[in-house]
C-alpha cells in the first residue's frame, strides 16, 4: 500500500514538473518571431558566425565601416545616416546583413547617434565590458559576425529602460514596403 502511495506520489512529481518547465518555454516561443515582414530571422542558437580576415573585411566595408564596425572606432555624434532617420524600417549588420533592431524602437535620444531600447532578438547582440577611455561601458557587438556597434546604457525609455546607442556606420537600413 505505501509503495502504491509512493509511486503515485512520484507520478505527480513528474507531470508537476514538467509542467513547469514547458510553460516558460511556450512563452519564450511566442515572444520571438522568426520574420519581419519578408526579412528572416534566424534562430541566434542556430545561426553560424561569420569569420573573414581583417583583409577581406577592409576590401568588402567602406573606410568609415571598417573603422567602427572592425576597429572598434566612433562616429562624430550628428554625423552618421541614420541618427535622425525617422522611416519606418528595420536596421541589419553593416558587416553581415542580420537585422539588428526595427524602427518601431528607435527613439529620440538627442545623443546624435542612432539610439534604440530594444534588438529585435536579444540574441543577436553580445555584450562585453568596456573599461577604455576611463570609463565603465558596455560595448555590444553583432553576435554573428562580431562587428563593433556602439553600448548599451541603462538610461533608456520604457519599456526596457535600456538605450541602444549605435553607430550609423555599423548599421544599413532597409525601408519598410
Ligand atoms: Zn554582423
Amino acid at each position: 500500500m505505501q509503495s502504491k502511495f509512493f509511486f503515485l506520489a512520484c507520478l505527480c512529481l513528474l507531470v508537476f514538473t514538467q509542467c513547469n518547465y514547458a510553460q516558460p518555454k511556450a512563452a519564450a516561443t511566442n515572444s520571438e518571431p522568426s520574420s519581419v515582414g519578408k526579412i528572416e530571422l534566424p534562430d541566434p542558437k542556430k545561426m553560424t558566425k561569420i569569420v573573414k580576415s581583417d583583409e577581406e573585411w577592409r576590401t568588402l566595408l567602406g573606410e568609415e565601416t571598417y573603422r567602427v564596425l572592425r576597429q572598434g572606432g566612433t562616429e562624430c555624434a550628428f554625423t552618421g545616416s541614420y541618427w535622425n532617420n525617422k522611416e519606418n524600417g528595420i536596421y541589419l549588420c553593416a558587416g553581415c546583413q542580420l537585422p539588428l533592431f526595427e524602427s518601431a524602437a528607435k527613439f529620440e535620444s538627442g545623443t546624435g547617434w542612432p539610439s534604440f531600447y530594444q534588438p529585435i532578438k536579444k540574441g543577436y547582440i553580445e555584450e562585453k565590458l568596456d573599461l577604455s577611455h576611463n570609463m565603465k561601458r558596455i560595448e555590444i557587438t553583432c553576435a554573428r559576425c562580431g562587428g563593433h556597434l556602439g553600448h548599451v546604457f541603462d538610461d533608456g525609455p520604457k519599456p526596457t529602460g535600456l538605450r541602444y546607442c549605435v553607430n550609423s556606420a555599423s548599421l544599413t537600413f532597409e525601408k519598410k514596403q
